[in-house]
């Protein structure tokens, strides 16, 4: 007896440092995650913590795992919100993807806000409770994190595929820098000190010029590829000579192949193996709800039921934010092919939405629908530096423009945004009750051993 009792006393003691050591860091993960500031801007870590910090919070409801890894080798993270309350298979599925586009950094922020909201509400809030007990929440708040994390450099929209912009077969050989350790990545301009801005002439952007060519950051850290035009689905569609052409330039944006990107294969992958009922793309640049198709003027089958759900995602995003929104399909904002949307709904069904959560700047209550509706922030005015002889080039001038001195700042009464971003996701939620989900044709996965 007296040696089972100091056998006792000899494990309590063994396992009561483990158990306190394990009780701070759940504490430090509790305060971590009460403690974030909405209205800042995060890094890629920060997200990637988040959601593994929500997963170790919550284990009954999230789960954190890479659906994929980008070109650089950094994991596309995921996390799937629901609780165990129903068998899956009697579960809604819900798709929310963030920042395709590296730039559009407002989007991340959304898309963790509302894992965020969703995993930390559980507990206390019927509605939350209501949902996850329901449905399948899959968020990737960051879908092209090679992208994000460059757009803390400099503002890029693409992926980070291996790319030789100026032909001296070596890749990515010219990368913006910041010379003057200003924070800011410059367009370079030629012109005399006392010269007209229309009198300067561009002649590249910031860097070391680490390829001694002559021409500054004439091969940065970025491919030539947008994300959203590489989808599996009418991929090239819309050939130049056709009318209307691409929008954006797509055409040369496409890549090489359909579906040959890592992050669009990630994704891909992913929504094939999920009964997915709805799913949201989070995007910048305007303050809208856009519904498929993207290629095409005519209206899908399902066009009145998104119409509608679109029409109270916008509401939702104007109740919530006191700014202007509006919807609408997404050909008529302008045409491309192989967008995501139009892959989700097109290959799978699934009812597909492209949240536009934020556009800089002034809105005009007199312009155009898109011009009426911005975030009415402040932006900074383009700053022009002369710098004399730089880099053994005479009369040099620094433009750092408005987009350039905003990367890493977080726009305003950010909180409001993916606030409202969150609650229109809610909207598309409560659109779904008992669909019946997405169905991978059985053509793609033919020979695919799946
Ligand atoms: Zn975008």
């Amino acid at each position: 007896m007296k040696k089972l009792t100091l056998l006792f006393l000899a494990l309590v003691l063994l396992i009561a440092p483990c158990n306190s050591v394990f009780a701070q860091s759940n504490k430090n993960t509790d305060d971590k995650l009460q403690s974030i500031n909405w209205d800042e801007r995060h890094t890629i870590e920060f997200h990637d913590n988040l959601l593994k910090d929500l997963a170790i919070k919550y284990p009954n409801i999230a789960k954190t795992y890479p659906i994929g890894h980008t070109w650089r080798e950094r994991k596309i993270n995921a996390i799937e919100l629901t609780s165990n309350v129903k068998n899956e298979k009697n579960k809604t599925g819900i798709a929310v993807i963030g920042n395709i586009h590296g730039n559009e950094q407002e989007s991340a922020e959304s898309a963790s806000y509302t894992a965020w909201w969703l995993a930390t509400n559980y507990n206390t809030d019927k509605k939350v409770k209501n949902i996850l007990d329901n449905y399948t929440v899959y968020i990737v708040p960051v879908m092209n994190p090679d992208g994000y994390a460059q757009s803390f450099i400099y503002p890029i929209r693409e992926n980070l595929r291996p790319t030789d912009r100026n032909g001296n077969n070596i890749v990515f050989s010219d990368p913006y820098s910041d010379t003057d350790g200003d924070g800011i990545i410059a367009d370079i301009y030629v012109g005399a000190k006392d010269s007209a801005i229309k009198d300067r002439k561009k002649i590249g952007m910031e860097s070391a010029d680490w390829d001694k060519n002559g021409v500054f950051g004439d091969d940065p850290k970025q491919s030539t590829i947008d994300l959203n035009r590489t989808f599996d689905y009418l991929w090239n569609y819309l050939d130049v000579d056709r009318k209307p052409a691409l929008g954006g330039n797509a055409y040369t944006r496409a890549g090489a192949n359909p579906a040959i990107e890592p992050e669009v294969k990630a994704v891909q992958n992913f929504l094939l193996t999920k009964k997915v009922h709805a799913l949201a793309t989070l995007h910048t640049g305007i303050q809208c709800v856009l519904t498929p198709w993207c290629n095409t003027p005519e209206k899908p089958k399902d066009a009145k039921f998104m119409e509608k759900v679109a029409a109270d995602m916008t509401k939702a995003l104007e109740d919530t934010t006191g700014r202007k929104f509006y919807s609408k399909q997404s050909y008529d904002d302008y045409p491309t092919s192989a967008e995501m949307i139009d892959w989700t709904y097109g290959r799978l069904g699934i009812h597909s939405y492209t949240i536009e959560v934020y556009r800089g700047g002034k809105s005009n209550p007199k312009g155009t629908i898109e011009e009426q509706c911005a975030w009415n922030n402040e932006l900074p005015a383009d700053i022009w530096e002369y710098k004399g002889e730089w880099n053994g080039v005479k009369d040099v001038w620094f433009r750092k423009t408005s987009r350039a001195q905003m990367v890493g700042i977080a726009p305003p009464e950010q909180t409001k945004m993916v606030e409202g971003a969150k609650n229109a996701i809610l909207k598309m939620i409560e659109s779904e009750p008992y669909g019946p989900g997405s169905e991978a044709p059985e053509y793609l996965f033919w020979g695919n051993g799946w």
